[in-house]
């Protein structure tokens, strides 16, 4: 134990995807193909090359392509071209390319640089994580999202590790380029997930006011991550979800409907903000989609026979009465302490009555 008395521990880390490897992959198809071309087409495949190592995040090989135009010949500013000599350039840079593929598979993911931080922090200050109670919560900020990991050793004391995590981007709703390299919030969040599940957490709570931590691309692919990392949180029995107005991307639901997080008993879901008397003096919300995808989420698991045993709501809401009794259905027990349950579909049959403020 060499710092017992740490109680508070911040780390931040960039938890951006690895270059686009698929990418390297069709550059290595293209080089190839390209030995049989004229000199033309060959300058038109070292601006894809160009435009594809750009693009997938393989930085380092844009050195590799000026130095091999370079010495064909074939740089900035250069006249008329030797074919053979940019025909060997296409087969050069190809070495180049497969090296660089090899390298992406051997080095070490961020989840893993993080594990190793984290374990070495706790040993640091004396935590034993098999006997100590983890609860993280995570909330999207300005620049990331933050993850504050809350351990409660034996002897009651209480040590925090605050968390900021950068790099990935929000997804933007016109769809990746080819090539481009693939991340999300809930591509970064199975990162940071994965280096946090040395801890055995046991609980984790979302912070979703306006955006969703775990928010991922259309097709998927962060969220099969999101639950590849979920996997690995055997002790997980609690999930809270402080939700705000504007709820809609619950990326951490989506990737729960996959059979992960088998100790996960109980959810508890409540409104953010609820002691702002100008909110609690509004209408109360409906939050379709969210409350849609809860209702996925708990009827998926059943199916997988992973029951939840108690899924308790609280706030300003206004549910649908046909939704609750589908959801009685799935789940133990479920406990509501919401304004209105008189809402059938999109009509309800109180607060589209009364005058809200
Ligand atoms: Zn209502």
């Amino acid at each position: 134990m060499l710092a017992p008395s740490l109680h508070r521990v911040t780390i931040r880390f960039n938890a951006t995807s690895p270059p686009n490897r698929d990418a390297l992959q069709h550059v290595d198809e293209l080089l190839t193909a390209a030995v049989d071309m004229g000199a033309i087409e060959l300058e038109k495949v070292f601006q894809f090359v160009r435009s594809a190592f750009r693009r997938s995040g393989n930085y380092g090989l844009l050195f590799d392509l000026d130095d091999v135009l370079g010495a064909a010949g074939a740089g900035a500013g250069a006249g008329a071209l030797d074919l053979n000599a940019l025909r060997d350039a296409a087969l050069v840079l190809r070495g180049f390319v497969r090296a660089a593929a090899e390298d992406l598979l051997a080095a070490p993911e961020v989840g893993r640089k993080l594990l190793d931080a984290v374990g070495a922090i706790v040993r640091a200050i004396g935590v034993d994580v098999t006997q100590a109670e983890c609860v993280i919560t995570a909330r999207c900020v300005e620049d990331g999202v933050d993850y504050n990991v809350a351990l409660e050793g034996v002897d009651g004391e209480v040590r925090y590790l605050f968390l900021h995590m950068v790099g990935p981007p929000e997804p933007s709703t016109t769809g990746q380029e080819l090539w481009e390299r693939k991340d999300s919030y809930a591509d970064g969040c199975a990162r940071t997930l994965f280096g946090l599940s040395g801890l055995l957490p046991v609980e984790l709570s979302v912070v979703a006011d306006d955006a969703d931590p775990f928010d991922s691309w259309g097709d998927g692919d962060g969220v099969n991550e999101l639950a590849s990392s979920l996997a690995l949180l055997s002790d997980l029995d609690t999930l809270r979800f402080d939700i705000g107005e504007d709820a809609v991307g619950p990326g951490l639901l989506v990737a729960i409907r996959e059979p992960v997080l088998n100790a996960l008993t109980h959810i508890y879901v409540t409104r953010a903000a609820l002691d702002s008397t100008f909110m609690a003096a509004g209408r109360p919300k409906h939050l379709e989609g969210w409350f849609d995808a809860l209702e996925l989420a708990v009827t998926s698991r059943s199916n997988h026979g992973l029951q939840l045993q108690r899924l308790e709501i609280a706030g300003h809401f206004c549910l649908c009465m046909l939704w609750v009794r589908r959801v009685r259905e799935v789940v133990g027990e479920v406990v509501l302490n919401v304004t209105c349950m008189n809402r059938v579909r999109s009509v309800c049959l109180t607060c589209d009555f009364v005058p809200w403020w």
